[in-house]
């Protein structure tokens, strides 16, 4: 048997998305023969990063700023808000290039089934924003799931007899924790061709 410290890490490893024990004993190794390259940059980065990011209160980006860079940004067009599940998916956008005005990041959809309601999610803090008279569009970047479409209903309609127009991304365009895997074009093209709610 390893170390203790060396089977901690890797049970730590082990519950990152894409690593299963075998992949996390791996990397462990990894680490260790590499010390001074990846072993103290990482546990640096590691330390800096829970010292210093945190979540952007008006928006739920993650950032070492709060609020956060994107929300600080006066270039940023402030009358379009993008609503997406996970900051995954804000990053997807911000590759792309194709937006220019400023998010809000759930933290995931309704569901009934994992006991997800709207008091778990960022809607409160969304109705407050889409309130401010400079906003003027809420583009809803959601998934094509149920849960991501039953979510998107919700908040439209939460947002009925307010000033703000609601739009959807382009029919058909898997999102929702899924914009990551799509193409810079395709994100564009969805984002250009939305429709009103
Ligand atoms: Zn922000």
């Amino acid at each position: 048997m390893a170390a203790p410290e060396i089977e901690r890490l890797i049970r730590l490893l082990a519950r990152l998305p894409g690593l299963g024990p075998r992949s996390a004993r791996r990397a462990a190794l990894t680490l260790l023969e590499r010390r001074e390259q990846l072993l103290e940059p990482l546990a640096a980065a590691l330390a800096e990063t829970a010292e210093k990011v945190t979540v952007c209160a008006r928006c739920g980006n993650l950032d070492s700023s709060d609020p956060c860079g994107v929300c600080l940004d006066p270039k940023r067009d402030a009358s379009l808000i993008c609503v997406v599940e996970e900051v995954a998916d804000l990053w997807a956008l911000e590759r792309s290039g194709a937006f220019s005005g400023r998010y809000h990041v759930l933290g995931g959809t309704l569901s009934a089934l994992d006991g997800r309601g709207p008091e778990q999610l960022r809607i409160a803090t969304l109705v407050e924003r889409a309130g401010d008279p400079a906003v003027k569009e809420v583009i809803l970047a959601l998934g094509a799931t149920v849960e991501g479409q039953t979510t998107a209903h919700y908040i439209a309609e939460r947002l009925q007899g307010t000033e703000v127009s609601v739009t959807y991304l382009a029919h058909g365009v898997p999102v929702g924790g899924e914009l990551d895997y799509l193409d810079d074009g395709t994100l564009s093209t969805a984002l250009k061709a939305r429709r009103p709610a």
